[in-house]
């Protein structure tokens, strides 16, 4: 299976990359006060963007305004420069999966699927997040999928707590795609997120042998990042080696979250809705 999310995973200058220790980091209450800071700079830009995004905007616009932030709050992008990534955010359209570069070419319309993803690097911890946002009038399918996707990140999230293992994550969320008739993609998949961006263990969103099914701790910090397409599931990378697209051209949509588990269940750390 090609996991392509990894392109994205190790911070080249990351100083504490050394004292990362192998299989997954329950994290220190110290630790998870910080992972706090860091997911909610990432959760104030993307609530930021939602607000700010019009028609006759280019993604390079969305991109300057994510990095300025995300510096103004005392963090770092997370992507910016990682295995050359050249930018802040992915910003992926319609019939792009992940992993859209941003360009002052590139002008969003009324009727996009825009999603758009980020990650905060602050005191030494990444948070990460992505949204999909329906640009003006969307069709009633476009409308229909990002709110499937929506749905089925929280059915995954609801999941999460100690004693649970990830495959109950994964099944959740594939029975929710199916159940309304979308597919899930299987090229992409979750992570632990924590001082680097991309930690074991892997978060599938579909149920599989390939991994170990690993019981969940309190402690663990993970992003769940379901994507849906509205047609096949497979993807192809553009010339660019980064835009991952629908091999149909048919829409997609994801949401993210960095999720902290707890002995009862689970905090959200990105949650945009907690923002004052
Ligand atoms: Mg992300
Ligand atoms: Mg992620």
């Amino acid at each position: 299976m090609n996991i392509l999310s990894n392109l994205l995973s190790q911070p080249a200058q990351n100083k504490n990359q050394k004292r990362q220790r192998r299989g997954i980091e329950i994290k220190s209450p110290r630790e998870i006060d910080i992972m706090r800071q860091s997911a909610k700079i990432v959760a104030t830009v993307l609530k930021e963007i939602t607000e700010l995004v019009k028609p006759g905007m280019t993604t390079a616009d969305l991109d300057a305004h994510a990095e300025k932030r995300i510096r103004e709050m005392g963090a770092t992008p997370s992507f910016k420069g990682y295995h050359g990534f050249p930018a802040s955010i992915c910003s992926s359209i319609n019939n792009e999966v992940v992993h859209g570069i941003p360009s002052a070419k590139k002008v969003i319309r009324t009727g996009d699927v825009l999603k758009v993803d980020t990650g905060a690097y602050y005191q030494g911890y990444h948070g990460d997040s992505c949204i999909t946002i329906a640009v003006g009038e969307v069709t009633p399918e476009a409308a229909r999928l990002i709110r499937v996707a929506e749905e089925a990140l929280f059915k995954g999230i609801a999941q999460v707590k100690a004693g649970n293992y990830l495959m109950d994550i994964a099944g959740a969320i594939e029975d929710h795609v199916k159940a309304n008739s979308f597919t899930v993609v299987e090229d992409f998949t979750g992570h632990g997120v924590g001082r680097n961006l991309h930690e074991e263990p892997s978060v599938f969103n579909f149920r599989t042998r390939e991994m170990p099914n690993v019981k969940l701790r309190a402690g663990m910090t993970l992003a769940i990042e379901p994507i849906l397409n509205a047609g096949s599931k497979y993807t192809r990378t553009l010339s660019d080696r980064w835009t991952a697209v629908t091999v149909d051209n048919s829409l997609s949509a994801q949401f993210e979250h960095t999720v902290l588990v707890t002995e009862s269940g689970y905090e959200i750390l990105t949650d945009r809705t907690k923002l004052c």
